[in-house]
């Protein structure tokens, strides 16, 4: 029988729909020097709406430096790099740029790939494939990208319970000591905004003869004296073989990296398909990633205020009794427990507040512990704190929401 191709797919994206998970985009216009507004182009005519999720977390996207960075780059060297890096596409401010993150984290070499999920999936899976026989240790709240990189690397794998060292020794006591070992984790966890005990994950893999790779993308540019993210903060960069970050989120621009010892990046930059054969990232990105980076190497200041932001709406709407989840970080889920309820309190917030946060459904996150994940940034002033602590409350009360829900594992597990 012929195979009807359109049943096969309208079937699939129908299951979507009836578990409340089909994923709906909001049509937005940022307007550069309004930060945190944008206009709201999916209603008719268009709203302003304020954006709560956004992972821009410190404006820098809107940034008047890096602005004139990537204008001027764009007059002077045009528009994009015009090759891989290996055919003529090795511009002088992608390699510039290298030097900057060398900098940064205090590592011999960088490699900047085109997207923080691309760094991830290219590192690992290449990675673990020049390695002798290896095993990949991986945290099970892993990001999606880290977790396609070690799958295609095709090694054997052991997952460990989420943040739980005891769990991860014992998975390395069992291993064979011949075998090369690879310890895979992220420094913030992006939905939960816990972080990972990263010096005793080091200690391991010094007793245990294993490589550490650090995910830093949710925490370069926000934490560390010069904002080289947690591993920077606890003095730990030395210690970690790869650190891994995006130019994309604090940074507010796009791409992504790796930094580490000379050899080790040289064999990433020989062997990883998804870093040779890809145009490189414009000049015009690479000049505003620059400039960023300069600029928050010097930015406690913006550093305090995102995390006095952070702080503050976590205690407001612990306060008013609501179900936010008390991460150490600047991410503030507040915690729904069911796809369809996630999406109505969304909904509603952004028709009848003009406030955007998008749902978080599985598989972003586990089925049950579906939330709005909220990113208050320094931008955000203390009224529209208070405006979105009552519109959230007004949409729980309506919806009968309830300030009950079961809290995420990371949580659980700490306390
Ligand atoms: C967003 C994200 C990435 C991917 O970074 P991009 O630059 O957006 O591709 C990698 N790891 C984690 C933990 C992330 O949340």
């Amino acid at each position: 029988m012929a195979v009807d191709y359109e049943k096969h797919l309208e079937k699939a994206l129908a299951s979507l729909h009836e578990e409340g998970r089909y994923r709906v985009f909001t049509d937005l216009a940022r307007r550069a020097g309004d930060f945190p507004r944008a206009m709201n182009h999916s209603t008719e005519p268009p709203r302003e709406v304020t954006v709560w999720c956004s992972n821009d977390y410190l404006g820098m996207g809107q940034n008047e430096r890096v602005m004139t960075a990537m204008k001027d780059a764009i007059d002077t060297m045009g528009t994009g790099a015009g090759g891989t890096r290996n055919i003529s596409g090795n511009h002088h401010t992608i390699v510039t740029l290298e030097k900057e993150l060398c900098d940064l984290h205090n590592k011999q070499a960088a490699l900047v790939f085109t997207s923080g999920y691309i760094s991830n999936e290219a590192t690992l899976s290449t990675l673990a494939k020049l390695l002798p026989d290896c095993i990949i240790f991986s945290d099970e709240l892993n990001h999606a990208s880290m977790i396609e990189g070690v799958r295609q690397s095709g090694c054997s794998k052991r997952i460990w319970r989420h943040n739980d060292i005891a769990h991860l020794e014992s998975l390395l006591r069992e291993a064979d000591p011949n075998r090369a070992k690879l310890i895979a984790f992220e420094s913030v966890y992006s939905m939960d905004g816990d972080v990972a005990p990263i010096a005793e994950i080091c200690a391991l893999a010094e007793k245990y003869n294993a490589l550490t790779y650090l995910d830093e993308v949710h925490a370069v540019g926000m934490y560390g004296q010069r904002g080289g993210g947690i591993a920077d903060r606890e003095n730990l960069m030395h210690r970690v073989d790869i650190i891994e970050g995006t130019l994309a989120k604090a940074f507010g621009v796009m791409g992504g990296y790796i930094t580490g010892n000379s050899s080790l990046i040289d064999a990433i930059r020989s062997f990883a398909p998804g870093f040779i054969f890809t145009t490189s990232l414009p000049p015009a990105i690479a000049a505003g990633a620059i400039e960023s980076v300069r600029i928050l190497k010097q930015a406690n200041d913006v550093r305090a205020r995102h995390q006095d932001r952070a702080a503050r709406l976590k205690e407001m709407l612990t306060q008013e009794d609501l179900p936010v989840l008390l991460s150490e970080t600047h991410i503030v889920p507040i915690m729904v427990g069911d796809p369809v309820l996630c999406k109505a309190a969304s909904d509603r917030l952004l028709n009848e507040h003009n406030i955007y946060i998008q749902p978080i459904n599985y598989p972003t996150v586990p089925r049950g512990t579906e939330r709005l994940r909220i990113t208050p940034t320094p931008l955000h002033d203390d009224v529209m704190l208070e405006e979105l602590v009552s519109a959230v409350k007004e949409v729980w009360d309506y919806l009968g929401i309830s300030r009950d829900v079961p809290m995420p594992m990371s949580l659980s597990a700490a306390q």
